[in-house]
């Protein structure tokens, strides 16, 4: 397990009580440090606190899912706020406990979320700064949330499977288009074009490119 907390004594007490009950526990004083020590470290389970210094654990949680980490995560909260838990399982967490709480309480969650064992998401394909989590559906460039149509959306998944691949526009109508339901070429066009206005002109970003004759790809190291 991963206990993200920066009141040493709390993530002490919780991690000595976790011992106790034969569950090894590391401890992470920021979400910075949470994230590398995720990123090399295949946990269970994530105990992630609200208030933390430098990225909070909202930030860190949504960042931990853009990463791919799959680990249930039960974010601490410090008032029993609706906003605080709608932003928590927004951001990909998968329960919840408010602070003060009794440390059985605490194992009780746990152990439910280790038993549920990795949470299943789609993966989160990312290309640069620009993201697109399948599950979600949601699509950002950088921070900033950008609300695509469906199709737009399925285009853009199809470029984000291949980057650096030119796709002709008969790729792009197979992968992201029913056959048979649209067979002018000329509807990638448009899409693409819809497409471009949204994740990179607003951004000063090109990372859809036209390949002459070919098709289009997306670059594979998007700015
Ligand atoms: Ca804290």
């Amino acid at each position: 397990m991963l206990v993200v907390e920066d009141e040493v004594k709390l993530a002490a007490l919780i991690r000595k009580a976790l011992q106790e009950q034969g569950v090894l526990a590391d401890v992470a004083i920021t979400g910075e440090d949470a994230l590398w020590m995720a990123g090399s470290t295949p946990y269970d389970v994530l105990v992630l606190d609200v208030n933390l210094p430098g990225i909070d654990g909202f930030e860190t949680c949504r960042r931990l899912r853009q990463d791919g980490s799959l680990a249930p995560i039960l974010m601490l909260t410090a008032r029993d706020a609706v906003e605080d838990r709608i932003t928590g399982l927004d951001t990909g967490a998968d329960d919840y406990l408010v602070k003060p709480f009794d440390i059985g309480e605490l194992f009780a969650r746990v152990r439910a979320l280790a038993r549920r064992g990795p949470v299943r998401r789609g993966p989160v394909l990312t290309l640069g700064d620009l993201s697109l989590d399948v599950a979600s559906r949601i699509v950002r460039r950088g921070d900033v949330e950008i609300p695509l149509s469906v199709k737009e959306l399925q285009l853009l998944e199809v470029f984000m499977r291949h980057p650096g691949a030119v796709l002709s526009r008969y790729d792009l109508l197979e992968g992201a288009w029913d056959m048979g339901y649209e067979s002018r070429s000329n509807v990638i066009d448009v899409y693409v074009r819809y497409l471009r206005e949204k994740i990179d002109r607003p951004f000063g970003a090109e990372s859809i490119e036209t390949v002459r004759g070919a098709g289009y790809r997306i670059r594979a190291a998007a700015s």
